[in-house]
């Protein structure tokens, strides 16, 4: 069976070295003639991926050491709610709208305190990213909350905005690992795993360390940052195939030069799409360019029958679920870091071919 190129918006295309490796190992990991979906995550060979996981993320991101790593369940959602839960002290944050996800995540706040919209872009359909500005934020605000790559819509942050000593919460779920990134601005930056780092299941949280230990007597054990940072990850039984994934994945990924040689990947990448698209008659890309993401590219051709045509034909020839995310239609190609080069070509000549044929 040859492999397809899959344009998933997540769970999502992993590296095939990764998953060749993974294979390799599946039934017996080196000598401990068991799988490691069958070990004790307390043995000292599980507690050895664990820690070389930690330190090579560490590594990638050049995460200082004042912050914990921490490896979670309960996907992006969860942190929606550990957020306010662990942050809230003066019981209030910004948050800023800039599509579904960051909404969601406001809402959950709003359990728990005050969740102000400081900044929105709902009234662009969320085709691009609010200006924000230091004074546009409540100094007395816990957090400041913002979602770097929007991957529905298709908008990613030109530039970090400054928060001054607001803490800044990052959801970088869809866009971890996919460009350089200062970890020592933000305060807090979370992400699912099922993008950029490896199979759903897994959630990873790096936390400066002041931000630990502020949670009320009524947060569940389970919820409380403090809880998962003294055990280093390992309070209860973690999801321990998908931390061993996301090991395999990150060691891949300093194989290959680091996060800055997979963001010259990634912007080639995103340059072949919206260099086509911009070009063409046919489909149009409805994200303002200063804001276009490098991860998730939405598209529309100039019906809906020919959107569906196109998601179907694109299949056939081995293009796969490049459909639209229900709320906004039309089409979108997420290409991920896993995603290689030959992949977005091929689309682009598929895009091509399928515009001759049907002018
Ligand atoms: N935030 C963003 C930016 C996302 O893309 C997603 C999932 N696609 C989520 C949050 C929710 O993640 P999860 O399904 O892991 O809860």
């Amino acid at each position: 069976m040859e492999r397809v190129y899959n344009f998933s918006a997540g769970p999502s295309m992993l590296p095939l070295p990764v998953l060749e490796k993974a294979q390799k190992e599946l039934v017996s990991l080196g000598s401990t003639g068991m799988s490691v979906m069958e070990m004790s995550h307390r043995s000292g060979v599980y507690q050895n991926i664990v820690t070389e996981a930690e330190t090579l993320l560490r590594e990638l991101m050049n995460i200082p050491e004042n912050y914990k790593v921490l490896f979670l369940q309960g996907g992006a959602s969860l942190q929606f709610s550990m957020i306010p839960l662990n942050l809230f002290r003066n019981k209030k944050a910004d948050y800023v709208n800039t599509g579904s996800w960051s909404k969601k995540a406001a809402s959950e706040a709003k359990k728990y305190g005050e969740a102000r919209v400081v900044a929105s872009s709902e009234q662009d359909r969320f085709t691009t990213i609010p200006e924000l500005h230091r004074s546009m934020f409540d100094p007395e605000a816990d957090y400041v909350h913002i979602t770097t790559n929007n991957t529905i819509e298709g908008t990613c942050y030109a530039e970090i905005p400054d928060t001054g000593h607001v803490p800044l919460v990052a959801d970088m779920s869809s866009n971890i690992l996919s460009e350089v990134y200062d970890v020592s601005k933000f305060g807090l930056i979370y992400a699912g795993a099922q993008k950029n780092i490896g199979p759903a299941g897994v959630t990873v949280v790096i936390i400066r360390e002041d931000l630990i230990g502020h949670a009320p007597a009524f947060c569940p054990t389970m919820l409380d940052y403090k809880i998962h940072a003294d055990n280093e990850s390992m309070y209860n039984t973690p999801p321990t195939f998908a931390i061993y994934m996301a090991k395999l994945v990150f060691e891949w990924l300093k194989d290959l030069g680091g996060i800055p040689a997979m963001e010259k990947i990634n912007r080639e990448k995103a340059k072949l799409l919206y260099d086509f698209l911009d070009e063409s008659e046919m489909f149009q890309s409805p994200v303002a360019p200063k804001y276009r993401s490098l991860m998730n590219i939405p598209f529309t051709s100039p019906s809906a029958e020919l959107d569906k045509k196109f998601v179907q034909e694109a299949k056939a020839a081995g293009l796969e679920t490049l459909k639209g995310h229900r709320s906004v239609g039309g089409m979108r190609a997420s290409i991920y870091n896993a995603m290689p080069v030959e992949g977005v070509q091929k689309l682009v000549a598929f895009m091509k071919e399928f515009e001759r044929n049907n002018r």
